[in-house]
């Protein structure tokens, strides 16, 4: 540990956010960078107290007061090897990540935890900066070949691990570009794609073949690439999205929450040209339907697009602002999340269910509303109406915000007949393994829809599993 009392000495300091009339007119990242001087400081304020509360709730495992005390030192390159130990991708997880780890730091019992992801991703900026990233192909190839099915970070992780284990791999991807929700769901704003081309030439150069706009199950047969290859890790992702069948769910102007973000993202990638986009939400009046992040990143790109008003409901009551008693510190703190999308002008509103669409064939004109009560009876949260609320809420354009149920089954699920679980996620053995040999799963397929982070941790384990499977096999002649 390199200073015992940093933490006395030192206060948090983010790097903060670019000023708020200044991003709303342009799409790049919002979030800042701290000079290097700062950040090491910043490091100094690691504790590394006996038991790392943050290791402990970092899904990949990240060796954060190891790479923490040796930023403080300045040694980059090796805060950057500890980092990359554990983490394939840490330039996004420091950009996107919830980061579970400062909600565990100690210092977080009075509200100052490390900047733990901000260190993170000022580790392997400086490592891609300074050079110490280079394409490093396996030395040896086994003769083994892995089909990974979906460039999200599941099956980017995965894939990753595996070449550099010296099997062959191919990743197959039904879209025109790699990289999954992380390229296509996620704005700009938050995450440039810059960051994730840089990763994905890297990749290549190091001898990943990737095969975009083919969809398996569609494109090519699924049986046809579980008969060409020694192994498959299939990545999905949990594509299906969960829908409101109400009254008026037909009229024109009312989308999903992905629609609308691809096609920003796809404009802005220059793929789609902006007269070409549907989904406007210039001079419009938004609702937005579902207070979750995807909710949020409607939010910021309407904003960006010129929305006369955006207005975000949610049908759960308002989080506390503060820690409840059953909710203690180490765990994840489910109190009210006010993002950089909710700064920049909108109304959001909470206990909110939505009764029916209100418009024509041609043009929603807004919702009808009710405020509900939530009450815990029997140990379950039960949802009440409250008699006399019911009202409108205006909107010409209205986004569907409300998560994603399962993966998409048709195509390559249904032909390869591969079991699922109660939620009609694909269903695994402790090893990843689905009920058909050599047939491996994982990220949002198989857990639902969830976060980047536990993609690259499930992604990781995958290859690990297909690894220690393709060893067992007869060498290949
Ligand atoms: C709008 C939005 C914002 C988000 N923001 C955050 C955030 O800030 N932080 C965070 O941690 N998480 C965030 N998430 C969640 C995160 O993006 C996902 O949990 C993560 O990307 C899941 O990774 P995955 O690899 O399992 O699947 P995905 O990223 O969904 O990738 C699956 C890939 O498989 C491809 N595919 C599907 N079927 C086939 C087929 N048959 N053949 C070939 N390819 C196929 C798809 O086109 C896709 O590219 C967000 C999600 C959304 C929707
Ligand atoms: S990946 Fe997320 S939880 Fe892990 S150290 Fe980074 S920010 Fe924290």
């Amino acid at each position: 540990m390199g200073d015992i009392s940093g933490f006395l000495k030192i206060k948090r300091k983010e790097a903060g956010n670019r000023p708020l009339n200044e991003r709303i007119c342009d799409h790049s990242e919002v979030e800042q960078v701290l000079n290097s001087e700062d950040r090491m400081l910043q490091a100094s304020r690691c504790m590394d107290c006996g038991i790392p509360f943050c290791h402990w709730s970092c899904p990949v495992d990240n060796l954060i007061p190891e790479w923490n005390d040796l930023l403080f030192k300045g040694q980059w390159k090796a805060a950057f090897e500890r980092l990359n130990a554990t983490n394939n991708f840490p330039e996004v997880t420091g950009r996107i990540c919830p980061a579970s780890c400062e909600h565990a730091c100690v210092l977080n019992i009075g509200k100052e935890p490390v900047t733990i992801r901000e260190n993170e991703v000022a580790i392997v900026e400086k490592a891609f900066s300074e050079g110490y990233i280079k394409p490093s192909p396996p030395l040896k190839r086994t003769g083994k070949s892995v089909a990974v099915i979906g460039s999200g970070p599941a099956g980017l992780a995965a894939a990753d691990l595996l070449n550099k284990s010296g099997h062959s791999v191919t990743l197959f991807e039904k879209d025109e570009k790699a990289g999954g929700l992380m390229r296509f769901g996620i704005p700009d704003f938050k995450l440039s794609k810059a960051v994730i081309d840089r990763r994905i030439d890297l990749m290549i150069k190091e001898g990943l073949t990737i095969k975009t706009c083919t969809q398996i199950g569609k494109d090519i047969s699924a049986k046809e690439v579980v008969s060409q290859f020694d192994a498959l890790c299939i990545a999905i992702g949990a594509g299906h999205p969960r829908d409101l069948n109400l009254e008026g769910r037909q009229f024109r102007g009312i989308y999903f929450a992905m629609d609308f973000l691809c096609n920003q993202n796809r404009v802005n990638s220059g793929q789609l040209h902006p007269d070409d986009n549907q989904i406007n939400a210039e001079n419009k009046k938004v609702l937005v339907i579902g207070g979750g992040d995807t909710g949020s990143d409607c939010v910021g790109t309407s904003i960006r697009q010129k929305a006369a008003t955006v207005t975000q409901i949610e049908i759960l009551p308002k989080p506390p602002l503060d820690r409840t008693p059953d909710n203690p510190w180490p765990y994840f703190a489910k109190t009210l999340k006010t993002s950089t999308s909710h700064e920049e002008g909108c109304e959001r509103m909470w206990s909110l269910s939505t009764l029916r669409f209100i418009g024509t064939e041609d043009a929603v004109k807004g919702v009808e509303v009710e405020e509900v009560k939530w009450e815990v009876e029997n140990g379950k949260y039960k949802m009440t109406s409250v008699p006399g609320t019911v009202r409108i809420i205006e909107a010409d354009l209205i986004l569907l915000a409300l998560g994603f149920v399962h993966p998409v089954i048709d195509g390559l699920i249904s032909e390869l007949e591969l079991e699922l679980d109660n939620r009609k996620n694909i269903k695994t053995s402790d090893s990843l393994s689905t009920n058909i040999q050599k047939i491996f799963a994982a990220g949002d397929s198989v857990t639902g829809a969830s976060l980047v982070v536990n993609a690259i941790a499930s992604g990781r384990k995958a290859a690990e599993e297909i690894d220690s499977y393709l060893r067992e096999l007869p060498p290949t002649p």
